[in-house]
């Protein structure tokens, strides 16, 4: 089921990328394995997928320490608070929901004493529902220049949360214009790299996302099933 599951998300993947002119491989599949248990993560990894998200820090560090799942590049993506930031900094690849300078000094403090970089993506809200995370659009450019002077806090781009729907095209806007920020973000002198991520797209409209320029898609449902309620 689950190899089912994986081979037809990568080859929508890749066919939504084709339709619109991209190279597939600019896309990363992120398997998103909140609420399953490490023996599903460990049978996904033998189809060599190793990118893998995670919401919940209790959750994350437990897993994390379940043997078999070493080689696996852990991502965060739920919130996170200040105080939390502690229990990943020694093991974290790449924070996606990242709304506040006080985390990024909390990151760039840790993992400096560490030696460690971590990848930090910058959530912004596209939707402007107010119960929904991230910061908003027209303050992207002050948060990039000055979370941009911390030297083991990578900025590597920007992450959102479409509206739910069970019509994808309902959350396109959303993602176009998470797109658009990244170019205006570009016009104000952010630097490439810093910028060179667009982590958008979920089970319900990952292909959209694609179409729009994702290069992360975060895949939870549509990969391991419907998951359990907490
Ligand atoms: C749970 C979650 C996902 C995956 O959602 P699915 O609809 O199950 O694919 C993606 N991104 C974030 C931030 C999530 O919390």
């Amino acid at each position: 089921m689950i190899q089912k599951n994986i081979r037809d998300i990568r080859s929508r993947i890749g066919n939504s990328a084709v339709r619109v002119g991209r190279d597939p491989s600019e896309v990363t599949l992120i398997a998103v394995s909140k609420t399953f248990d490490s023996n599903v993560i460990k049978q996904v990894l033998t189809y060599d997928q190793f990118d893998f998200g995670e919401s919940y820090v209790q959750e994350l560090i437990k897993k994390r320490q379940d043997p078999g799942l070493e080689r696996v590049k852990w991502h965060f993506i739920g919130p996170l608070q200040r105080n939390k930031v502690k229990y990943l900094i020694d093991f974290i690849s790449v924070i996606h929901s990242v709304e506040n300078l006080k985390v990024c000094e909390e990151i760039e403090k840790r993992a400096s004493r560490i030696g460690r970089l971590i990848e930090v993506l910058v959530e912004i809200n596209t939707t402007g529902e107010h119960q929904k995370h991230g910061i908003r659009p027209l303050e992207a450019g002050a948060f990039f220049r000055e979370a941009g002077i911390f030297d083991h806090v990578l900025l590597r781009g920007l992450m959102t949360m479409a509206p739910f729907a069970d019509n994808p095209e309902i959350a396109r806007p959303s993602f176009r214009m998470l797109a658009g920020l990244r170019r205006d973000l570009l016009d104000q002198g952010v630097p490439e790299i810093q910028v060179q991520h667009l982590s958008m797209g979920m089970s319900n409209d990952f292909e959209v996302a694609v179409e729009e320029g994702a290069t992360m898609v975060r895949i939870g449902s549509s990969l391991f099933g419907e998951r359990p309620a907490r």
